[in-house]
């Protein structure tokens, strides 16, 4: 019997979220150089000792750890929800509002896990094209498309990954006023842009802000994420939420770091080292195509003549997400430690320099 006759026929060729593996110093997923702190190891280590609760199942509607989120957001609990990564409330987000065939709309280029869950979710993404010469969003195309298109969800993503690009607040501030969707912000790399647009979801019950503990909280090991959003919004998503969707360590976990003042010192320390690097990757502008595009994020999007950059970067002890087809003479790399920052740096120098190594 070949099983593969049974799957469903749109999921039969489908190539799922790639991948890539591990070697040399992490530079290619946006995760903190940080580890988390002794004092802290320490705490969850004395709590695992003493605990006895986890042959119980974790408490479903995360309570504590929502009401972490909301003190430190300025919101209430139940404006919050959580899940396994701000993916699984993209999934959420898709499971609550789509029926066979809608649309949601999406920027180009931007993260792939939209579109991919969307098909899953028997739903349908419609890309538009990010404005070509620094990525800005093309507010009239999206507002356009919003009356042509009818999607059910518009996905914004800022800033915006892989081009460290933001959406500023009077662009979403015409978009929201414009579209009569579901709009979903997606803020995954929002603690490095300094922008809080938080505020707007009073106003508008169809906006939903994506969160995530894997960043600037250094906690992608742990899978995180939640959604801030109107009273209405927080439970729509919870119609579908799977149950008992975050274990126990990580609710525990999640909450001790965002009561925790070392975030913010790491968020800083990062913000200083993209602009000492932006500095240094300037110099190199015109150096065999090269251009590194200015970013609100934790990571540079750059582009360049050089073929195989990923590669020649990966000969020298260097990860980074280096793209194929439409975007192949682009490379994406996060901030990680100095050391790591230092080793780019010259690296990157040596191959546009055209110095053997
Ligand atoms: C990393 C990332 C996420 C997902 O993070 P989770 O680890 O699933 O919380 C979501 N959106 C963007 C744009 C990302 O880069």
């Amino acid at each position: 019997m070949d099983i593969r006759t049974f799957i469903r026929k749109d999921l039969r060729d489908m190539v799922n979220y790639q991948v890539q593996p591990v070697r040399g110093i992490k530079m290619d997923a946006n995760e903190s150089p940080f580890p988390m702190s002794r004092e802290l190891r320490g705490e969850i280590a004395k709590w695992i000792q003493e605990e006895e609760t986890l042959r119980f199942y974790p408490d479903t509607d995360c309570v504590e750890l929502r009401r972490t989120i909301a003190e430190t957001s300025g919101l209430s609990a139940d404006q919050v929800l959580c899940g396994v990564g701000s993916d699984q409330i993209i999934d959420f987000l898709m499971k609550t509002f789509l029926e066979e065939g809608d649309t949601i709309l999406v920027p180009e280029p931007s993260f792939s896990m939209y579109a991919l869950s969307a098909k899953i979710n028997h739903g349908k993404a419609v890309a538009f094209d990010l404005n070509a010469e620094d990525f800005s969003y093309p507010i009239d195309t999206i507002l356009q498309l919003c009356r042509e298109r009818k999607p059910k969800i518009l996905f914004l993503c800022t800033p915006n990954n892989p081009t460290g690009s933001p959406l500023e607040r009077c662009e979403l501030e015409r978009i929201l006023e414009g579209v009569s969707c579901i709009v979903a912000l997606d803020e995954a790399y929002g603690e490095f842009s300094g922008q809080n647009d938080l505020d707007l979801i009073e106003t508008y019950p169809n906006l939903v802000s994506l969160r995530t503990f894997s960043k600037a909280f250094g906690l992608a090991g742990l899978r995180v994420g939640y959604a801030l959003g109107s009273r209405e919004m927080i439970q729509a998503l919870d119609t579908v939420k799977a149950p008992y969707n975050l274990s126990t360590i990580a609710q525990i976990t999640a909450a001790k770091v965002l009561r925790r003042p070392e975030y913010k010192e790491h968020i800083a320390w990062i913000l200083r080292e993209r602009d000492r690097m932006y500095e240094q990757l300037r110099q190199l502008e015109g150096k065999q195509g090269f251009y590194c595009y200015p970013s609100s994020a934790n990571y540079f999007f750059m582009r360049s003549n050089v073929e195989n950059l990923g590669a020649l970067l990966l000969e020298r002890g260097l990860l980074v997400r280096a793209y194929t087809g439409s975007l192949k003479s682009y490379i994406r790399a996060s901030i990680t430690t100095q050391e790591g920052n230092d080793l780019f740096l010259a690296s990157l120098w040596e191959i546009l320099e055209g110095i053997e190594s």
